[in-house]
């Protein structure tokens, strides 16, 4: 229902004071990153609340007509890790149940997969480093805009978010689905300010249509 506008306030305030609603067509994709045990709360390496972000992504994933999901998918001795001089304790090693998909992921919605820091020598933050090629999926598929929630902010979603806008995608942060690890207190919203600057916008789940 439209209501006309109360004394002393103009349309151009209202509209301004409603959130975008984004209608999704077949050049909009989701990519989930990283939502897999070892991230979450009882995992090797846990962001706090990190199972928060399972519920609004499947509440969103049959919206889209492609979604894509990333997995860190690390070799036993994978450079990252504190024992092989990397920063952080053994995560996601290949074929363990920390590095599974959350289980309350809903995964039949998934349509494909790509796996990253599988290379022993190699990071990889971002799912743009991962196999198969996530710019050639997406590519392939014609995509032209790619929504992003997952873990963690501060780490691979804004790495993937930063690659997904080089590689020329508009990107859109699902901000109630994310969270972020907060090494340094405001880790996690300086990435949101970093992904902002550098052009992705920043939306809730509630804000698709
Ligand atoms: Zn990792």
């Amino acid at each position: 229902m439209i209501s006309l506008p109360a004394d002393g306030e103009s349309w151009g305030d209202r509209v301004m004071s409603e959130p975008i609603k984004y209608t999704l067509t077949e050049r909009d994709a989701l990519i989930i990153v990283d939502v897999q045990n070892d991230f979450c709360p009882g995992g090797a390496l846990p962001v706090a609340e990190g199972d928060a972000v399972v519920a609004p992504l499947n509440g969103v994933m049959d919206k889209f007509s492609l979604v894509v999901a990333t997995r860190d998918w690390h070799p036993p001795h994978h450079c990252s890790f504190r024992g092989e001089g990397g920063l952080w304790p053994p995560h996601c090693v290949q074929g363990t149940r920390g590095a599974e998909f959350h289980p309350e992921l809903k995964v039949a919605g998934i349509h494909l997969e790509v796996r990253k820091g599988m290379d022993e020598g190699q990071e990889a933050y971002s799912g743009f480093e991962g196999e198969p090629s996530l710019a050639d999926l997406l590519q392939s598929h014609e995509v032209e805009r790619v929504f992003v929630g997952g873990l963690a902010t501060d780490y691979c979603v804004k790495a993937t978010v930063l690659d997904a806008l080089r590689h020329g995608f508009q990107a859109v942060v699902l901000t109630d689905a994310i969270r972020a690890v907060d090494a340094n207190p405001g880790d996690g919203e300086k990435a949101l300010a970093e992904m902002q600057e550098a052009g992705a916008a920043l939306a809730t789940t509630e804000q698709i249509a």
